[in-house]
This record gives C-alpha cells, sequence and structure tokens, in this order.
C-alpha cells in the first residue's frame, strides 16, 4: 500500500467537494496551494469557465485530471429523449478527451419518470452506454462506469454494485471500466472480491473517497469528511491498491450543511491532513 503520509500529491480534488459557489479556477488554486495533485471537474464548472479556459488554467498548473464528472443518465421515456442523452455524452466525452482526463465517469440514469421496469432501464443503460462506448475509443476517453448506492436506483443510477458494472464491462470489451466510490460500495460483502476482478480485468479507473456519516441526514449532500464516518478507508484502498490501481485518491465531498459552508482552505487542509492520516 502506497503511503500517504508525505503530502498530498496523491490526492485529487473533485471540483464538488468545495461546493457549488466555487468556480474550476477556485478549485485549480487550492489544489495548487495545498499541493493536491490531480482534480476531477464537474461539467458545470467546465462550462462556466469555458472548455479552452479549463484546459489551459490545469495545463498551467499541472494537474492530472483523474476524471470528469459526469456522463450517462442514459435512460429516458422515448427514443428522442434516449437520442439527446446520447448526444449529451459525446460533449462529454470531447471535454473529457479535451482535458486529457484518465476517465469520463459515468452515472447511468435511473427509472424513466413514469416507469417501474427497471429491466428495461437497464436494457437502455446498456443500449446508451454501449453507443458512446464507440464514440469514447475513437476519441480515446476510457468510460468509468460508477455504480451507485442502490437508494439512487430509481432517480440516478440501476447500475448498483461493482459485480454489476463488471459484468457489463464483460459485455463491451476495452476501453471501459469501474470508479470505485466507497460512498456507494463500501457496505457490499462482495466488494473485496469485485475489486480484485476489476483489477484482473484492467477495469479500475477511478477511486473515489469520503466518508459515511452515522446518521446521514441527507441522502445526496450530507456525505462525510474521511475519517468521520464509518467506512474502512484503509482496507478499501489497500484492496485496490493490491488489485493494482496506481490512480490519485480522488477526494469527492457532496456536503451542504457541514463543508460547503467553510472557507476553501479549512476545506482543503482538513482534506489533505486526514488522506495522511485515514485515507
Ligand atoms: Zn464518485
Amino acid at each position: 500500500m502506497r503511503d500517504l503520509s508525505a503530502g498530498a500529491a496523491l490526492l485529487s480534488l473533485n471540483t464538488a467537494t468545495l461546493g457549488p459557489r466555487r468556480s474550476l479556477q477556485d478549485a485549480v488554486e487550492a489544489c495548487l496551494r495545498h499541493g493536491v495533485g490531480g482534480i476531477s471537474p464537474w461539467r458545470d464548472k467546465i462550462a462556466e469557465a469555458g472548455l479552452a479556459q479549463a484546459e489551459r488554467m490545469i495545463k498551467r498548473a499541472g494537474l492530472t485530471v483523474t476524471g470528469v464528472c459526469r456522463g450517462g443518465m442514459f435512460t429516458a421515456a422515448d427514443a428522442p429523449g434516449r437520442q439527446q442523452a446520447l448526444a449529451e455524452n459525446r460533449r462529454a466525452v470531447d471535454e473529457a478527451a479535451t482535458l486529457g482526463a484518465a476517465c469520463l465517469v459515468l452515472v447511468v440514469g435511473g427509472l424513466p419518470a413514469g416507469s417501474k421496469d427497471l429491466g428495461d432501464a437497464r436494457r437502455q443503460v446498456a443500449d446508451g452506454i454501449a453507443a458512446t462506448l464507440e464514440y469514447a475509443r475513437s476519441a480515446q476517453v476510457r468510460l468509468a462506469i460508477e455504480p451507485l448506492h442502490p437508494m439512487y436506483a430509481a432517480d440516478r443510477a440501476c447500475i448498483n454494485t461493482l459485480a454489476q458494472a463488471l459484468d457489463l464491462c464483460d459485455g463491451l470489451g476495452e476501453g471501459i471500466g469501474v470508479a470505485v466510490d466507497v460512498y456507494h460500495v463500501w457496505w457490499d460483502p462482495e466488494l473485496a472480491a469485485q475489486i480484485a476482478r476489476a483489477g484482473r480485468d484492467g477495469r479500475l479507473c477511478a477511486y473515489h473517497v469520503c466518508d459515511w456519516l452515522v446518521p446521514t441526514r441527507d441522502v445526496l449532500t450530507d456525505r462525510g469528511m474521511m475519517g468521520d464516518g464509518v467506512i474502512g478507508l484503509k482496507e478499501i484502498r489497500g484492496a485496490v491498491e493490491q488489485a493494482g490501481f496506481t490512480g490519485l485518491c480522488e477526494v469527492e465531498i457532496f456536503s451542504a450543511l457541514t463543508w460547503w459552508p467553510k472557507p476553501v482552505d479549512e476545506i482543503m487542509a482538513t482534506m489533505v491532513e486526514r488522506g495522511r492520516s485515514c485515507v
């Protein structure tokens, strides 16, 4: 297992961690001030900055782009809706290519409005990913399916375990893998086995960290800072690295009540300290 005690160079900042009020420039400058080695921008932050300017800013700062968040949302109630989603995913692939991102993270989508047919939603997701994968291969962008905790199956992602994501990858071949986010997979009794499988298959694209708070006050925006919750972070990173992952640990904390209101440097300093002690 790698030594994270030396500094923050092995951490990456997911822009969501600083909250919606902060710009991409705020995030890039924060990384530089705190020695954080990478960044993973959300697309709304890329759009605010402008893609060309985002690319310049990140390159000049020398940051590794551990991912672009996010593509996906393939499910829709009708064919035009699904076509629209594919077009949006091609734009996301282009952005990831421009930024030289390690992957485009896919949050695949939940049930279409009015539907109770989870099987159909999952078929739509498989079709959408297959269609996007061709485009992503030609752009040399790796797709990373992020399985989301089952509490999001209805509205965000009907791929809910690593096993399910890897099964899907098995049928798709090269150019696709998984993003392992501890918030979504920590509870899974098959976690260690599926991380090992992802490593064997060469499908570990990204590793996201935060913590699971008890109690959790909001299922979307009450993620914990590493060390404040119950996830066995060192054990999971050990498994991921044992499986061959050599990328940065991406810190992704949606925290409307606790962290987003705090000053950027307090969030960053805490994240770096917890990176040393807890991740
Ligand atoms: Zn994530």
